[in-house]
């Protein structure tokens, strides 16, 4: 998507006269890219009709900058499209709540439901989580396994058939124990839709919700509003968490949630794991969706930070999202020679908190210059290896002799890389920007 706007862009800043023709020709590929990225046909046809309107051609025409106006047009009709207009409930610590997760099978409510719980958690908030999924087996020994690992207490029963009884039975118990967030999972089933509706707006009626969150695979494609629109039918959905964000899908889908609901969206899962869990953020949110970065500011600080030289070919590297150990030593290289670590490196993504935490440098330099060895000993296929799953048993213990470090630390070094690669690899496809040229937005 990132690429064909700013295609579509480009196109139209090198045409030295913008009339409708360029201009209509401009927004059929944009439509085209933001289809392509799941948003609803409708949607589009409607976001592509206020920028004709707000797109003033005379303006165009005299100004030289076309291609920012529009982009910033594009850019705040896209921002519109994720507002709904009014704030979702948001539960206040201390004060009981009760949030009802709704959505398909499948789309990641109950990984969800933990993800919320243990994200307030760690917040000081007491948390509980009640299972009011009976029809799926396992269910409840999913929702207990997960409760068990993030210390969050949890209700429900392998005997119980009745999701009514156990969510009231579960509420009740939680809100005498003073729990002040209760959160309800449900079942999602495909089968029976009429029944699976006519099961929630039961456990909605008898529970009271609070809040009640639409769970949404960002994975989905077009069906996202009718989805979105069948599950606001039938219970009052108050906000929207979409999930998977870290696979191939673009998030188009989050525009039809927020539509069909009318409701925000509150937070994105970008991974499996319990940690994976973003507070939701328009801005950046629409910036990715563009392709042209909440990076920005990430830009300008490789260009501060990396000597010039290195720039365009790592620039290029990240850019086809192949993050390999050698760029990893390379970093390593930069980092160590800026003397003590300051706030700079706080801006590449990952560098930070984890590899990094604050008021440990000094431990951190001598795990940099550690790992900087295993590398050395390293060779050059290794390096540059794009996918290191060349990283046999044998090739970790010729590292570790070589280097005179233990195996489990080699590991280690392996793990950080697979975890820097994860989060590199999700600027594959940027735009790659000169200096400054984004602070136009
Ligand atoms: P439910 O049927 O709606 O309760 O969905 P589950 O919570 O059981 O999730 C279904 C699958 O999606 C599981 O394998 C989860 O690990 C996975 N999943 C959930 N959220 C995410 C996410 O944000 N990213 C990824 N990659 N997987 C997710
Ligand atoms: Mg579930």
């Amino acid at each position: 998507l990132g690429g064909s706007i700013s295609r579509a862009l480009q196109q139209m800043s090198n045409a030295t006269i913008i009339d409708e023709k360029v201009l209509a020709e401009c927004l059929n590929e944009i439509t085209r890219a933001l289809l392509q990225a799941d948003v609803q046909f409708k949607l589009v046809r409607d976001m592509t009709n206020n920028i004709k309107k707000i797109v003033n051609l005379d303006d165009l025409a005299a100004g030289h900058n076309k291609r920012r106006i529009i982009q910033q047009a594009i850019f705040n009709e896209l921002c519109k499209m994720l507002d709904p207009g009014k704030p979702s409930f948001t539960p206040k610590k201390g004060k009981t709540s009760v949030v009802m997760f709704v959505g398909l099978q499948g789309s990641g409510k109950t990984t969800t439901c933990t993800k919320y719980a243990f994200y307030h958690q760690k917040k000081g908030w007491k948390p509980a989580l009640v299972c009011a999924d009976t029809f799926r087996a396992g269910a409840f020994d999913q929702l207990k396994q997960n409760a068990t690992k993030a210390k969050i207490p949890f209700y429900g029963s392998y005997m119980e058939s009745d999701p009514v009884k156990i969510a009231v039975e579960g509420v009740e118990r939680f809100k005498k124990e003073n729990c002040d967030l209760i959160i309800v999972d449900t079942s999602g089933r495909h089968k029976q839709e009429a029944a699976l509706f006519e099961e929630m707006r039961q456990v909605s009626e008898a529970t009271k919700p609070d809040l009640v969150i639409f769970v949404m695979d960002s994975s989905i494609g077009q069906a996202a509003f009718d989805q979105a629109q069948a599950f606001k039918q039938s219970v009052a959905v108050g906000a929207v968490i979409v999930t998977k964000m870290d696979g191939h899908a673009k998030g188009g889908g989050a525009l039809s949630a927020v539509a069909a609901t009318k409701s925000p969206v509150i937070f994105i899962g970008t991974g499996e794991h319990m940690d994976e869990f973003e507070v939701f953020d328009v801005k950046p949110f629409v910036s990715r969706l563009l392709g042209m970065g909440d990076w920005s500011g990430f830009m300008d600080k490789i260009h501060e930070v990396v000597p010039m030289d290195q720039q365009p070919e790592l620039l290029q590297k990240l850019s086809e999202g192949s993050f390999t150990l050698r760029i990893m030593y390379e970093q390593f290289q930069n980092i160590l020679k800026m003397g003590p670590i300051g706030q700079v490196f706080s801006m590449l993504p990952g560098f930070s908190a984890e590899l990094m935490p604050k008021g440990r440098e000094k431990e951190s330099q001598a795990k940099i210059k550690r790992y900087m060895t295993m590398m050395d000993s390293m060779t050059d296929k290794e390096l540059d290896s794009p996918t290191p799953k060349i990283m046999n048993d044998s090739r970790i213990m010729r590292i570790a002799r070589g280097s005179g470090r233990q195996l489990r630390e080699v590991m280690e070094m392996l793990e950080e890389y697979k975890r820097l690669a994860k989060i590199w690899s999700k600027m594959k496809g940027l735009k790659i920007p000169k200096k400054g040229e984004m602070s136009a937005l």
